[in-house]
């Protein structure tokens, strides 16, 4: 039923992909005079002149490790961002192929659809922020290439129903992918593992969030070998820079620092969650599976902007469908959160509100 080759586009089927001077000779040898780097040096003490590894094989080891998936099963991303315009690239035909997303979710799935040309057709989520199953069954035809569902779901927080993702990947004969950002806070177990019961599955993971690593871009998407081949044909060759590549495989070794400070930031969402539901114009605390809370309010607007003038940034949704007068806010440090409350405190004693 399900056959990547129909899926591929063609011109990425037909593609002969870029051959780096890296890739033609992967031996050992002293002398490099193949990649016109600059082999006296960098102004920098590191070995910056070198380009880097293009297939990231020492990254990928350590990953293979942690997760534990084969490294022919991982393809890095500069960030998941990347991972999801390459999705699009490999197997939607611009102007002719569509997509179905689940609003309110991530914004790139949409907006790296229209650079792409690509139609967006959306079955929003149900009041409860679960798959409305029927609705995009029958938003799916032909050309319908992807699924991008979210989970934990970024603005809501939510994990999806393991039942209801198991009936997409069962029944939908397209790429479905799980962008699973978030999983690292939440009680649901990974998809990572189910890769060789589902052949259309594309698992995208992040070191953006849990592991603390937004500034150095690195996204995963885990796939069956033959969905990562295609990727790889089609990313620029150097996607992932030296230093990154240098300061993740250090990261790497942190597991532990960074499930204490999953653990810490979990526990912190929790007491925020309380602290919030206790406020008199709370009107709904969601419950959060990831690294922020989202928290319907009266006045949402206002205190967005209240807050800006504390220098407090949340994450106004109170325009997002579904999502009416809902601020999303990211766990911070304990004095961070502390500020926050405060700062609520504040409004609703001004005599003004
Ligand atoms: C933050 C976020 C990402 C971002 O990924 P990068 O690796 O930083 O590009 C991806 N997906 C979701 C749902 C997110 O919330």
């Amino acid at each position: 039923m399900f056959n990547l080759e129909q899926l591929i586009r063609n011109n990425i089927k037909n593609l002969k992909p870029y051959s780096s001077a890296r890739d033609e000779f992967s031996g050992e040898a002293k002398v490099f005079l193949d990649a016109n780097e600059n082999s006296l040096g960098s102004p920098l003490t590191k070995w910056y002149n070198r380009y880097p590894d293009p297939h990231q094989q020492a990254v990928k080891q350590q990953l293979s490790k942690i997760k534990g998936i084969g490294a022919e099963h991982i393809f890095l991303g500069n960030g998941s961002d990347e991972c999801i315009d390459i999705l699009f690239r490999c197997f939607c035909e611009p102007g002719k192929d569509n997509v179905i997303i689940c609003p309110p979710t991530y914004g790139m799935y949409e907006v790296s659809a229209n650079i792409n040309d690509v139609d967006i057709r959306k079955a929003p989520l149900l009041p409860d922020f679960q798959l409305d199953l029927v609705h995009m069954e029958n938003l799916t035809d032909d050309n319908t290439k992807i699924i991008w569902l979210c989970s934990p779901n970024n603005p809501t927080g939510n994990s999806l129903q393991r039942a209801d993702i198991e009936m997409v990947l069962n029944n939908f004969k397209g790429i479905v992918v799980i962008d699973e950002a978030y999983i690292n806070f939440a009680q649901q177990k990974s998809f990572v593992q189910e890769l060789t019961e589902y052949p259309n599955l594309v698992v995208l993971q992040t070191l953006s969030k849990a592991w603390g690593l937004a500034g150095l871009r690195l996204g995963m998407a885990f796939a069956s070998q033959s969905v990562i081949e295609v990727m790889n044909k089609v990313k620029p060759p150097y996607n992932i820079n030296q230093s990154t590549q240098e300061l993740v495989l250090k990261a790497l070794e942190e597991v532990g620092q960074v499930n204490d400070m999953i653990k810490i930031l979990v526990d912190m969402r929790i007491a925020l969650t309380e602290v919030f539901e206790s406020m008199p114009t709370v009107e709904k605390v969601y419950p959060s599976d990831a690294n922020f809370i989202l928290v319907k309010i009266a006045e949402a607007r206002k205190i967005y902007e209240f807050l800006l003038t504390k220098g407090i940034v949340l994450r106004d949704r109170s325009n997002v469908e579904l999502c009416e007068n809902c601020l999303r806010i990211t766990i911070g440090t304990e004095k961070e959160n502390t500020d926050l409350v405060d700062a609520m405190q504040e409004w609703y004693s001004s005599p003004t509100n």
